[in-house]
């Protein structure tokens, strides 16, 4: 089996690591990650400036063929599968991203766009988060990893729908099981720290807090605050499909819209 992990928090992050400890011993384990952390970086990618590749070793995992990238986690995922390993991953494995990942911050998350861009070249991806507790010691991580570590062959034999990923994110312990859930719709209140810089000018420190909806309990964010691990089913398709019948009555109005666009009136 051939693992192929990056991650949003950098090459040198503890959540990484403790996924290379597990992983290295069930397969041949590529890591293709950010020089630098890139969470919030999303989906992004890097077009007008250079990709360079720098080869590394991590201590006590030599089997493991390991890169950094001055990319984004996105970057790290396509350039991996594209030009650096010499046959498709079998799965793609983000994480262990210090922090969770839920509701509204998976648009904005860069350790799940690295598994979204797993799953878009069509290979099985698992998007793994630790909810936050303050200082994180790399122990920390050691029970999520050893759980994918068991997840991994599961996901494999069962087969995961096409352009499905998997996001998993840890509770704080002690944990009382697994919930499979769908996105929650909390989002980040987002304040800004309005500042003056040494010089007199303005500037902005984005910070802000969950504000979390109660909308039951099989919810991302609700299962895990809940104590559960809460793994929900992703996919990079945005389309609202049932909105689709609703916006089909404008057709009329739309048509017209674009024949007066024609007249440019
Ligand atoms: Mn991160």
């Amino acid at each position: 089996m051939r693992i192929l992990l990056s991650n949003d928090d950098g090459i040198y992050a503890d959540g990484l690591r403790a996924l290379v400890d597990e992983l290295k011993s069930i397969g041949e384990v590529w890591v293709v990650a950010p020089e630098r952390e890139m969470s919030a970086a999303g989906h992004s990618i890097t077009i007008f400036d250079p990709l360079r590749v720098e080869k590394i070793q991590f201590k006590g995992a030599k089997n493991v063929k390991a890169f950094y990238v001055n990319g984004t986690p996105a970057d790290c995922v396509k350039l991996a599968v594209r030009a650096l390993m010499p046959e498709l991953p079998d799965i793609v494995v983000s994480g262990i991203n210090k922090g969770a990942n839920v509701a509204h911050n998976v648009i904005y998350s860069g350790t799940v766009s690295a598994a979204t861009e797993g799953s878009i070249l069509g290979i099985p991806a698992i998007a793994v988060s630790l909810r936050n507790h303050g200082s994180h010691k790399k122990s920390d991580f050691a029970l999520a990893a050893r759980f994918i570590r068991h997840l991994v062959p599961i996901v494999l034999t069962k087969n995961l729908p096409e352009h499905t990923l998997l996001n998993v994110n840890f509770p704080h312990p002690p944990i009382k099981g697994i919930k499979v859930t769908k996105q929650a719709k909390s989002i980040f209140v987002e304040e800004f720290d309005r500042r003056l810089d040494p010089a007199g000018r303005v500037y902005y420190w984005q910070t802000g807090k969950m504000s979390y909806f109660k909308a039951g309990t099989d919810v991302d964010d609700q299962a895990m605050l809940d104590g559960y691990v809460s793994i929900t089913p992703l996919h990079h398709d945005l389309t609202k499909h049932k909105a689709i019948p609703k916006i089909r009555t404008w057709s009329a109005d739309m048509e017209k819209a674009l024949k007066q666009a024609h007249k440019k009136k």
